[in-house]
């Protein structure tokens, strides 16, 4: 037994030596709270958790130290602020050796606005222009903001360098031709409104990961990445710039979600209002909250639901049936983007990384584009599981982990050491 103590003291001991130049990563999300502590230079992740299930019966945390896994109930309609005082008071700041080691905090926040390009030090001004920027994201940038103001405002003891990494940022050289709607200008120059994008953060990811495995320079790399999870999001890389991407003016536009609905005829809106009186803030409800696969099915907006009753029921079936042939339209129209040349098509996200059902239903339908599944490959890579899904004469499909905090530690550590 003692032995036993001794070795694991010993370990920690020399794991404690180890530690440096960490950054605590912080996402709230609408629903969620995901949090990290990692070492951007190792990429090692020493601590990462994640709040569920906020504002419903059964909120609960998950969190991840040392190889220990511990879970915890919060209790019943719990909010963002609840949830941030448990995880800073009873996971971050019990970790001693871990705080002595911080040297910043990068939070993401999904939508930067008209202003806002790249990643930035968080100060007042960057918090306004993070509020003017929440009728872009009305689900996301309030939860991030929340983050934010509760880190400075109440945890002086964390006053490190606050950092916004955003997931528009990546969109800031998308091309004139693919950021604006086709409506009178004038909304676009007075007003701001164009294709904004989303899920910049993790598409970012996907494109420095793939240069890696493909050994390619990112300024030259041609990719599709399709981010699939509660949110969906397809974007379109060509020479290292994200030419085009689904999601629009908000994270409402695109691929069929969870709960939201993507693309739709905007006539449904006034027909929904004029003809059966259904006001605005609730057609709003309906597409962001009551659509998507929940909306199809009538059912579910998990996709563990979907890919046990494909075959078994009729609601499960057309919901993945829609959710694919949208998807394949869009990887279709962009690789007519792409210069000559397609390195690969990744999937990433929940159900980018754990469907196979999704990636054989959806490339099934580009077999005309040249594309050939391996089936063996689709089936055994989920799980955490990366690798090639395609046949050698096929253009090649990825299958990706996303690993959204490990560039938002990046990017956190990048502007502290600029600075
Ligand atoms: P978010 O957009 O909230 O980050 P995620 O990327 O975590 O979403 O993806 C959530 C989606 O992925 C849900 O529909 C969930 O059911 C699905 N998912 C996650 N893991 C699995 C799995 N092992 N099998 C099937 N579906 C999964």
């Amino acid at each position: 037994m003692n032995f036993c103590l001794n070795k694991i003291s010993s370990y920690y001991k020399k794991w404690i030596k180890k530690l440096k130049n960490l950054i605590f990563v912080l996402n709230c999300g609408s629903s969620s709270v995901k949090f990290a502590i990692l070492n951007p230079d190792n990429e090692k992740t020493y601590l990462s958790g994640l709040v569920e299930r906020l504002f419903l019966p059964d909120t609960y945390i998950t969190w991840k130290f040392l190889g220990t896994k511990h879970k915890k109930i919060l209790g019943s309609n719990i909010n963002h602020k609840f949830a941030l005082d448990f995880v800073i008071e009873q996971v971050l700041l019990k970790q001693k050796d871990i705080l002595k080691n911080l040297i910043g905090i990068g939070h993401r926040v999904v939508h930067g606005g008209i202003k806002i390009k790249e990643s930035m030090l968080i100060n007042d001004t960057v918090i306004k222009y993070i509020q003017d920027a929440i009728s872009f994201a009305p689900l996301h940038n309030p939860a991030n903001l929340i983050g934010i103001k509760v880190i400075i405002e109440k945890y002086p003891i964390l006053s490190k360098k606050n950092v916004a990494v955003f997931d528009t940022s990546f969109y800031k050289d998308m091309p004139k031709t693919s950021f604006l709607y086709a409506i009178p200008y004038d909304f676009y120059k007075k007003h701001g409104i164009r294709r904004y994008g989303a899920h910049g953060i993790s598409h970012h990811y996907i494109a420095r990961k793939i240069c890696i495995i493909l050994n390619k320079n990112f300024n030259s790399l041609n990719i599709i990445s399709c981010h699939l999870g509660n949110g969906s999001s397809i974007s379109a890389i060509c020479n290292g710039v994200c030419v085009d991407t689904s999601m629009g003016l908000t994270p409402l536009e695109g691929l069929v979600m969870g709960t939201r609905s993507g693309d739709i005829d905007p006539s449904i809106i006034f027909f929904m209002n004029k003809k059966l009186h259904i006001k605005f803030d609730e057609i709003e409800s309906i597409l962001t909250k009551k659509s998507g696969l929940l909306g199809l099915s009538g059912i579910s907006s998990d996709f563990r639901y979907f890919e046990k009753n494909y075959n078994l029921k009729k609601e499960a079936k057309r919901s993945v049936d829609v959710f694919c042939h949208r998807l394949a339209k869009y990887i279709s129209a962009y690789t007519t983007l792409m210069e000559n040349r397609l390195d690969a098509v990744i999937f990433t996200g929940g159900i980018g990384e754990n469907v196979p059902l999704i990636r054989e239903l959806t490339l099934s339908r580009l077999s005309l584009l040249g594309f050939r599944i391996n089936l063996k490959l689709n089936l055994s890579t989920k799980g955490g599981k990366s690798g090639l899904i395609t046949e050698l004469n096929s253009p090649p499909v990825f299958v990706i982990s996303t690993n959204e905090e490990l560039l938002i530690a990046q990017e956190t550590m990048n502007l502290i050491n600029q600075k």
